[in-house]
């Protein structure tokens, strides 16, 4: 079983050596920025699951009908994970938390400058492979905010079954790149962008 998960597929559409790098097991950058996304991502799954209140939050409107029960609390929780299988493939995710009851996921999107739109939160891809991988659910909440606080919006997104759809699509695509095992793309495409990888990578432009 050959494991995918959305940074994988994403690299489908980047930057295929991305993909070569991971087979290969180079290790990765750690940004610092990492770091600052994790803490509130942190402040805000603490807030929606009742362990702790955050007022800027609460003054956004994050209140009791946004609750979650279950919030991802560790890297690579259990109780966060979904995976579905894609015949060889096995596709590995995490979801920032969820709520069976009113079947609902949380995203959570820290960003340093500008808030997602609707539109952006609408075409995301990791959203709809999740609709597709966990179709118990329903929809998802989008919480999209600066690191400061200063700037948060909210969306309620359902999952539509052209979403799945779309998903399944892009998924069998990412699949179809690695059984061909051409590994280069076409165009400005091929541009790196310098990632994760890049002070290890053999084809990056530092
Ligand atoms: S460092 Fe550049 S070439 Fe290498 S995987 Fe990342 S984006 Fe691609």
């Amino acid at each position: 079983m050959i494991r995918l998960s959305f940074s994988t597929l994403n690299s489908m559409e980047t930057c295929h050596k991305w993909y070569l790098n991971k087979m290969m097991g180079l290790e990765k950058e750690d940004f610092p920025y990492f770091h600052a996304g994790r803490e509130t991502h942190d402040v805000v799954q603490k807030h929606v699951s009742g362990v702790k209140e955050n007022e800027s939050l609460t003054k956004a409107g994050l209140d009791e009908k946004f609750y979650f029960p279950i919030v991802e609390v560790e890297k690579f929780d259990k109780n966060c994970r979904f995976q579905k299988d894609f015949g060889d493939y096995e596709l590995i995710g995490y979801v920032d938390g969820k709520n069976i009851d009113n079947k609902r996921i949380l995203e959570i999107k820290t960003v340093n400058g500008q808030v997602w739109s609707l539109g952006k939160c609408q075409k995301s891809m990791q959203r709809k492979i999740i609709g597709l991988c966990m179709p118990d659910y329903a929809e998802s909440l989008y919480i999209t905010l600066t690191r400061d606080f200063s700037k948060l919006n909210k969306y309620l997104i359902p999952f539509t079954e052209k979403d799945r759809a779309d998903a399944l699509k892009y998924i069998q695509d990412g699949i179809e790149v690695i059984e061909k095992g051409k590994f280069e793309l076409e165009g400005d495409k091929n541009t790196c962008y310098r990632c994760i990888y890049r002070l290890n990578c053999q084809w990056s432009k530092l």
